[in-house]
């Protein structure tokens, strides 16, 4: 099927994982959150700053799709302006990056596109850098995942208008709980500070 151009990798500056360099312009960031698109492993999303896809060859590439300065402001001073509309009431100066995949998961069955630990380990990448790059402490006041954010939102699960982006790496049939989110959110966090530590 025919993507639209708006969800092609080829719309978009993208690099494979291997040659990316958070490159990019001066600016207020903040936050950090981190997401799935809840699509297939192809289509990619203006949403988000930067989306985790594979490419038609199966490799890892890393997708701008979205310019950053649109979110270094009070985006909600002027709703109108365009931002990427990541995570709810907390666009403001802040990235949105997405693995690419879970459609149609559930916690207990991840579907056709489940997370892969290549795909979970370029998202901690990505996010790593982009920490780095704009002086984002990497803790869980400052890089959260979605599901975190739901949480202290009030709109955490698997459920109609419900958001759990990250609150599981492997699907599980324990019931979905809050702590899965803050568990996950931990361990994505690790994962972001030992990409830093390397040369
Ligand atoms: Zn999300």
């Amino acid at each position: 099927m025919e993507l639209e151009a708006r969800n092609r990798i080829d719309s978009y500056p993208h690099r494979r994982l291997s040659e990316w360099t958070a490159d990019l312009p001066d600016g207020r960031i903040e936050h950090i959150y981190t997401h799935w698109s809840a699509h297939d492993y192809h289509s990619v999303f203006p949403a988000y700053h930067f989306c985790v896809a594979l490419d038609e060859s199966g490799d890892i590439v890393v997708v701008n799709t979205h310019d950053v300065r649109e979110n270094m402001r009070d985006v909600y001073e002027d709703p109108d302006a365009p931002y990427a509309a990541h995570t709810r009431g907390r666009n403001s100066h802040a990235l949105g990056i997405s693995i690419m995949g879970m459609q149609e998961a559930k916690p207990e069955d991840f579907g056709a596109y489940p997370l892969t630990e290549p795909l979970i380990d370029a998202l901690c990448l990505v996010g790593a850098r982009l920490a780095a790059r704009y002086g984002v402490p990497i803790d869980a006041d400052h890089v959260m995942s979605h599901a975190e954010a739901a949480v202290r939102d009030g709109y955490f699960g698997n459920v109609e208008n419900g958001r759990w982006d990250i609150a599981r790496l492997k699907a599980d049939p324990r019931p979905l709980v809050p702590q899965d989110a803050a568990d996950v959110g931990e361990e994505l966090r690790r994962r972001m500070r030992g990409h830093l530590e390397l040369p």
